[in-house]
């Protein structure tokens, strides 16, 4: 009975001095203060995707790069593979700025009219040029007009790369007002939303500086659709 009080007691010293031990090498090592810190709104903070396709664009690519750069935003950038061919710089240069680059095919055909075969070469061909220039894997594959079925999904797949779509589009191919490609992704946006916009069109490039400011009032993040997937910004 006494034999098991003195273990009882030498327990509890044993415990408190190895939680003063822990306590102070906390706060000696810790120079962080989470007391404030509401990790609830960090790991909830809203973010959305921009996208642009069918670039690099000669011109607008640097245009839409500069943009990101002085919003401290970041985007993804689905390539055409025979733009590459044209461009191989630029896309080094959207490489180097840490945006995203996916995969829109080589030549950018309406895949679901193309043979299984062809369609593999659309993918794979694309995915091997980006490799040699930028020495990058795509992660996310886009088809051209958002014109799939299941086979060129499962052929993406196999090549490792997940389908992406959007859930909002700009429709800026059609030309429309730089106010109307406000209006339409600041009405619809939400918490993770994918917004589709095209690298050359000149009313997108204008639309970009307000859509950014606008969307960060609304307390979105500008992420990669990678850091959209996995949770938030990684810087
Ligand atoms: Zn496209």
């Amino acid at each position: 009975m006494t034999k098991n009080i003195l273990r009882l007691v030498l327990g509890v010293v044993f415990l408190v001095i190895l939680l003063q031990v822990q306590m102070s090498s906390f706060s000696t090592a810790g120079t962080t203060d989470f007391s404030n810190f509401n990790f609830k709104e960090y790991l909830n903070k809203p973010c959305v995707a921009l996208t642009f396709d069918d670039g690099p664009h000669q011109i607008f690519t640097q245009e839409i790069l500069a943009i990101l750069k002085a919003a401290g935003a970041k985007a993804t950038f689905f390539v055409v593979g025979k733009q590459v061919k044209l461009f191989p710089d630029l896309l080094k240069d959207i490489a180097a700025s840490g945006n995203e680059i996916g995969n829109h095919t080589y030549h950018h055909l309406n895949l679901t009219t193309l043979s299984p075969q062809e369609v593999q070469e659309e993918i794979k061909s694309n995915e091997v040029l980006i490799k040699q220039v930028t020495g990058m894997d795509p992660r996310y594959f886009r088809p051209p007009g958002g014109h799939y079925n299941a086979n060129v999904v499962d052929i993406a797949r196999e090549d490792g790369e997940d389908m992406a779509l959007w859930s909002i589009t700009s429709n800026d191919t059609d030309r429309p007002t730089v106010d109307y490609i406000c209006k339409r992704v600041l009405l619809n946006v939400e918490n993770k939303s994918i917004i589709l916009m095209h690298s050359g069109v000149q009313q997108t490039l204008e639309a970009l500086p307000i859509l950014i400011r606008e969307l960060k009032k609304k307390g979105f993040s500008l992420v990669t659709l990678s850091e959209l997937d996995e949770g938030g910004p990684k810087s």
